[in-house]
């Protein structure tokens, strides 16, 4: 189901633009509008799930769909030399659209702390 007021939802059904690099019937990919890294995508799914938090067994299928199509797209990216996948859940994460979705970061070194600190 779409939710009417999400804007990942309307990006991801074409209403408002994005720079999208993939897109199936399930999911769609597009560059973040203030990329953190030299390659920064968004992943979501076309159905409206809230955040990891709200994912059920039922969702087992379409988050699997998910992985294999970020390791398509980090791939079609050139990520050859690796790159890291966040998902940020809820306000302690510091989540601003509450829209599942999953940042695909890289080209450049990360370094080994994952919250990019040490
Ligand atoms: P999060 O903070 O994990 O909820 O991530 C939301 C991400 O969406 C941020 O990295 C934003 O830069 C990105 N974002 C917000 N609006 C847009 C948009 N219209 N197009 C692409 N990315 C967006």
């Amino acid at each position: 189901m779409r939710d009417s007021n999400c804007l990942f939802c309307k990006i991801a059904g074409g209403d408002i633009p994005s720079q999208k690099v993939y897109e199936d019937e399930l999911c769609c990919a597009f560059r973040d509008i203030a990329p953190q890294a030299p390659t920064h995508i968004l992943v979501v799914p076309k159905e409206h799930i809230v955040s990891v938090a709200e994912i059920t067994e039922s969702d087992a299928a379409l988050v699997g769909h998910i992985f294999a199509v970020i390791a398509k797209v980090a791939k079609a990216e050139g990520l050859t030399n690796g790159y890291r996948v966040i998902s940020n859940a809820g306000p302690d994460a510091g989540q601003t659209v509450p829209h599942l979705h999953f940042h695909i970061l890289g080209g450049r070194p990360l370094g080994e702390g994952l919250l990019g600190n040490n």
